[in-house]
């Protein structure tokens, strides 16, 4: 028998594969028996026909970022004149628009500001929770990293103090690619790997949950996507604190980045479907309709995908690379109904609302 049959067999098995055998799956699977072997995968771990999605909408607090990040085209560095932090109030009125649209959640991140002291944070999270009530999906481990540096604490009492404010999970941002070699060049002044990791698994073990995620097509090799996606398998391993895997393409345009090559909707499918067999302790893994547009996002629920991540009712760091693709509540619904799915609102937590 054949190594890549062995490997097909093995995982039908529900058998683990390692490095190696992901190397050459990745490698040399044939595109369509690769697809049909990540969608097999996901009817074992979720066998109804459901594809979930999240009404949310992100707000960016602030642009203003010392990171520099060469694949950003989303920061001002301080002194810009676009340069810009929301008021409260600012922030409190999109959240009223997004609870009126259905929202359940907010998603917030911002650039690295230098001169926003860890309490104004914490302000932001308590006037939030006492005058609009909403799930405080926010910030990133680079984040958490840099306020902890910044302020001459360690990571542990940078979470403590956040949840103790009303944060509620974090999202899987700042993680491009988790190998040193590869955020040395693309994001230099952004926090090690280890660290990334050592963040989510202090979150974990303080009981929040988060999601990871890969941002992958710019100076990385395949086999660097792979290594990310065993390091996210064995700090799963430890905490099952990881409520989903969210793999999305680099958009070259507009950044310090833009000769990459743009990737194309196989290799996108190839490394979602290889990231639902290696992430098998990982129970959702959503699609890119961001990034990819709605038309392979359908097809990728096929590839091994059963979440549509969000409605991103706003939605200001993909689209200053150029890419603007936006989806209603009822579009997500024509789109997952259209590719054969039953379309669910969910919350963070993947909680299934009530269907209205
Ligand atoms: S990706 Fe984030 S950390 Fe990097 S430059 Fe952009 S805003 Fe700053």
């Amino acid at each position: 028998m054949s190594e890549l049959k062995k490997i097909f067999e093995k995982v039908l098995d529900g058998e683990r594969i390692d490095f190696q055998e992901s190397e050459l799956l990745y490698a040399e699977a044939d595109f369509h028996a690769l697809g049909q072997l990540a969608h097999q995968v996901r009817l074992n771990k979720h066998p109804e026909p459901l594809v979930t999605y999240v009404v949310d909408r992100n707000i960016n607090y602030s642009n203003v970022c010392v990171c520099c990040c060469k694949f950003c085209a989303f920061y001002r560095e301080p002194g810009d004149k676009d340069g810009y932090v929301l008021s409260f109030e600012e922030i409190g009125r999109k959240i009223d628009e997004t609870v009126a649209l259905g929202g359940t959640q907010i998603l917030m991140q911002g650039g690295h500001h230098p001169d926003l002291p860890l309490t104004w944070y914490e302000e932001m999270l308590r006037w939030i929770k006492a005058n609009h009530p909403v799930h405080i999906h926010a910030f990133s481990p680079p984040e958490v990293v840099f306020w902890s540096e910044k302020e001459g604490i360690t990571v542990a009492e940078v979470i403590h103090r956040l949840r103790a404010a009303g944060l509620d999970s974090i999202p899987g941002g700042g993680a491009e690619i988790l190998v040193d070699e590869v955020r040395s060049r693309v994001a230099p002044n952004k926090c090690p790997s280890d660290q990334w990791l050592g963040v989510m698994e202090e979150a974990h073990n303080q009981g929040l949950r988060t999601t990871a995620t890969m941002m992958f097509g710019h100076l990385e090799t395949p086999a660097q996507r792979l290594e990310h996606l065993f390091r996210v398998r064995e700090v799963q391993d430890r905490t099952g604190g990881f409520t989903a895997f969210i793999p999305w393409t680099f958009q070259p345009d507009h950044t310090a980045l833009s000769r990459c090559r743009k990737l194309t909707s196989v290799e996108y499918l190839r490394t979602l479907a290889v990231s639902r067999i290696v992430l098998d302790n990982v129970d959702n893994i959503q699609v890119s309709w961001v990034t990819m547009g709605p038309k392979i996002a359908q097809l990728a629920l096929y590839f091994g995908g059963n979440d549509f991540g969000s409605t991103m009712i706003e939605e200001n760091v993909v689209k200053a690379a150029g890419v603007a693709f936006r989806l209603s509540c009822e579009e997500i619904h024509r789109l997952v109904e259209g590719a054969g799915f039953i379309p669910r609102q969910r919350t963070m937590d993947y909680t299934l609302m009530e269907t209205k």
